[in-house]
């Protein structure tokens, strides 16, 4: 099953575990990995050329190398992407005046207060805020925002798009997920209906939009609905085929949405052809195939989007006409299992056990035993403290 050696694939690269955020919905800060630990360039080397490709964390930007990685990974991707809090203003803008052409996602979880209650970060709103209108000022042209939708800020959904159309930027959503990755398996959506209202909001302002992009975007806004219901997903998830993650260990691995983590093979000591083309690495894509956990993330749909394009394309084509003749092109209520809740057709505890939430599970982190080993003695926001610290010279 392993894939033709010259066909360039998708990957992420989770360059780090450690975190400075408090988000409420990951806990990813409890479990930073050790930065001894952590990818090397000598690993970033061996990775396959690339169509894309997503630098994310932990907070990427921790990395005091991280423009060397970005360096690296140019010369094999053609195009990238950094997932960030937005934190270290400073750092993101010195590595945009190297690479104006990165794309650069700050989550912002709301307006001011909601943002800064579920992150965490003192003055987070105003320090990703202003980090996105100095990118914008520098003439940088892939730079957005990015949003995961709970119940928490669902109102402040279409508020947040308006502002980010009036800054010229893309506007990327998600929703709660639960995996190792998040360290998480408690994230859940309570009320349905009023998180749908306001996804059905945004598509409606997408729709309405003249960007053959945004109304793409309303699709997977869409699929979000259908996600957060625990229905079946849209389209099906072929991660592990072309796509891949690697993690702070060097472990390849086919997404970040699974319970515990499952691995292809290890970079540091393989070589990727060895790595991609190994049975583990089949027998992980067997799993795939099997999955029913039913994610709905960019990095998991985007590939989806392009690969089986025509259910997508109608879907806009079908809602573009109903645009000529409605301000409200779309309704939640397309969605039968939206209808059958709302008609008392199946109940909210029903609802509930569809969902990957599992209020009992012991989480795996996906952490080595040396990073496990530092957690004995002090805690994981302790850790990434004191390392931040000592890099500020305080
Ligand atoms: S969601 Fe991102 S910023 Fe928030 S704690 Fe997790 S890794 Fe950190
Ligand atoms: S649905 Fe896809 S992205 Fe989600 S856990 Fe399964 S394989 Fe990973």
């Amino acid at each position: 099953m392993g894939e033709k050696l010259d066909k360039k694939l998708n990957g992420t690269v989770i360059v780090t575990y450690r975190c400075n955020a408090r988000c409420s919905m990951c806990n990813r800060y409890k479990a930073p990995s050790k930065p001894e630990e952590e990818i090397s360039i000598e690993t970033i080397k061996k990775l396959p050329k690339m169509y894309f490709t997503n630098i994310t964390g932990g907070e990427p930007f921790i990395r005091t190398d991280l423009k060397d990685i970005v360096r690296e990974l140019y010369k094999k991707s053609d195009r990238i992407v950094i997932s960030t809090n937005g934190f270290f203003t400073d750092r993101i803008i010195d590595l945009a005046k190297e690479f104006p052409q990165v794309g650069i996602r700050i989550s912002i979880e709301g307006l001011e207060d909601t943002n800064n209650s579920i992150r965490g970060l003192e003055d987070g709103y105003q320090r990703g805020y202003q980090t996105l209108k100095k990118l914008r000022e520098m003439g940088m042209k892939d730079v957005g925002f990015g949003m995961t939708v709970q119940d928490k800020n669902a109102p402040d959904l279409v508020p947040l798009y308006q502002i980010s159309n009036e800054m010229g930027m893309e506007f990327a959503t998600a929703s709660l997920h639960n995996s190792f990755y998040f360290v998480e398996a408690k994230n859940i959506i309570n009320d349905r209906p009023m998180v749908a209202k306001n996804f059905e909001d945004l598509i409606n302002e997408l729709l309405r939009s003249n960007s053959p992009k945004k109304w793409f975007r309303a699709y997977f806004n869409h699929g979000l609905i259908n996600y957060i219901y625990g229905q079946k997903r849209l389209l099906p998830c072929d991660m592990s085929f072309d796509t891949f993650f690697i993690d702070p260990y060097g472990d390849v691995m086919p997404c970040n949405g699974t319970k515990d983590k499952e691995v292809m093979g290890n970079l540091n000591s393989q070589s990727w052809d060895e790595l991609w083309n190994s049975p583990e690495a089949d027998a992980v894509r067997s799993k795939v195939r099997c999955c029913d956990r039913d994610c709905w993330m960019i990095g998991s749909v985007s590939p989806a989007m392009h690969k089986y394009i025509l259910k997508p394309a109608t879907w806009v084509v079908l809602h573009k006409i109903k645009a000529l003749f409605s301000k409200h092109p779309y309704s939640m209520y397309e969605n039968k299992i939206v209808r059958d809740y709302r008609d008392g057709k199946v109940s909210k505890e029903e609802l509930d056990k569809c969902s990957t939430c599992d209020m009992c599970a012991v989480v795996n982190n996906g952490l080595s035993q040396e990073s496990m080993e530092q957690l004995k003695t002090r805690s994981g926001e302790e850790i990434v403290d004191a390392d931040i610290k000592s890099q500020m010279g305080e």
